[in-house]
């Protein structure tokens, strides 16, 4: 006896099929934007009719908050966030012949840092629930050139910083931590910025909060933080401690390394000031959709959600879905034409860094890091910021489902 037809559920038509998209072209959803509001405007405004835009003290401000905010004892505020890792690496002494271990899955920045400083990035895989890198990789990267980890705080879930802390201090390595996605996450109750040897900030429009470009470095340590300073600004001291000969008189001033000019402007400053006042206010709208999502897509056929670690309290950044391929059949490509069809747009984070070409001509070959090629290969980030409305939520959730339902297998 032929088995009954099954009923299939009578299914809307796909917009890049032609039928009816969720959002129109003109309403469309990115996958990041800022929040800004009055105050961030009237700050930015003062300070521009003030008599400092430049290296005054809403700089100064700024750091204070940021060691306030994370429990750093120092702050160095600077240009953006790959400024802060390039500091970090000079900071710490990276040059020709040192080895830096990377998460594979970063932007290019994380690695290009070492590049800028001589050193060689070796690439650690990524774990396949949490996405972020693989303790037990990182210590079979370890050779006697290893001088430091960079570990990447992917979509704001902190890394296991004990773990890493402890691998660091056995083989005198220092721990950096690009905490671009990651402000205002705790890692077993302490903020992210108070635990590695030196965290970096961005504060680029994607991100948490920002100041349009930005970035910072937060440390502990008293002789990173002076040279962090240092570097940031030429190499230049006004200190006398720090200088070689006297002084000459008030206008004196050494280069006693080779630096750059990473400074922030004084409104930028302001405006992160008036970003970091709603920082609360942002976590607690990113943890809420959040929580919709993953209840909404929870028991959605074909999807798999990042894992997260309860040592971590998160401050999202970002909002990855994984397809799977034995569920859905459909490849990523289409996933992700499908969902821009029905008027979001989707990004994917990230390519891993040694696929690029410029990586590839260095000698970094495929099949390095096998989890972080695999799980690149299914994934994408949805609209996911603060300022999202409920029914830029509620659509984007929509578009997902139908996009799921239409490629159930
Ligand atoms: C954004 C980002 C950076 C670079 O920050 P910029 O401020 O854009 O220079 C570095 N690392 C990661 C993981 C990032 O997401």
């Amino acid at each position: 006896m032929p088995a009954p037809m099954k009923r299939k559920k009578k299914m809307e038509q796909l917009a890049i099929f032609g039928g009816t998209p969720v959002r129109s072209e003109s309403e469309r959803i990115y996958y990041g934007r800022q929040w800004i509001d009055e105050d961030d405007v009237n700050a930015v405004a003062d300070t521009l009719r003030s008599n400092f835009i430049t290296c005054g003290p809403r700089s100064e401000e700024l750091e204070r908050k940021l060691c306030d905010i994370t429990t750093a004892r120092h702050a160095v505020v600077c240009s953006n966030g790959t400024a802060a890792l390039h500091l970090a690496c000079l900071a710490i002494g990276i040059h020709e012949g040192d080895e830096v271990i990377v998460s594979a899955m970063t932007f290019a920045a994380s690695s290009n840092c070492v590049l800028y400083c001589g050193g060689t990035p070796v690439f650690a895989d990524i774990r396949k629930d949490t996405y972020n890198i693989d303790v037990e990789d990182v210590k079979r990267k370890i050779t006697p050139h290893t001088k430091a980890v960079v570990a990447v705080d992917f979509t704001g879930q902190a890394v296991e910083l004990d773990e890493l802390k402890k691998i660091c201090d056995e083989h005198g390595l220092f721990l950096i931590e690009d905490a671009a996605h990651s402000i205002g996450t705790r890692y077993k109750g302490r903020p992210v910025g108070s635990i590695a040897d030196i965290t970096t900030f961005s504060f680029h429009p994607v991100k948490t909060v920002t100041s349009g470009e930005g970035g910072a470095c937060m440390t502990n340590d008293d002789e990173l933080y002076k040279k962090l300073h240092l570097l940031r600004s030429h190499g230049i001291t006004k200190d006398p401690a720090e200088m070689v000969r006297e002084s000459e008189g008030p206008w004196y001033q050494e280069q006693i390394m080779l630096g750059f000019n990473y400074r922030l402007t004084d409104f930028q400053a302001a405006l992160l000031i008036s970003q970091l006042n709603k920082l609360e206010k942002f976590d607690k709208r990113r943890k809420e959709i959040r929580r919709i999502y993953d209840a909404a897509f929870s028991d959605v056929k074909g999807l798999i959600l990042q894992e997260s670690l309860s040592d971590s309290d998160t401050t999202q950044h970002l909002y990855i879905l994984r397809i799977d391929p034995a569920e859905l059949k459909c490849t990523r490509r289409e996933f992700f034409d499908a969902l821009y069809a029905e008027g979001t747009c989707p990004q994917v984070h990230y390519i891993p860094v040694y696929r690029h070409p410029y990586y590839e001509k260095l000698g970094y070959k495929k099949g390095l890091c096998p989890v972080a090629e695999e799980v690149y290969e299914n994934i994408l980030s949805i609209p996911f910021y603060a300022a999202m409305s409920d029914k830029d939520v509620n659509d984007t959730i929509t578009a997902v489902r139908k996009v799921c339902e239409y490629y159930a297998r």
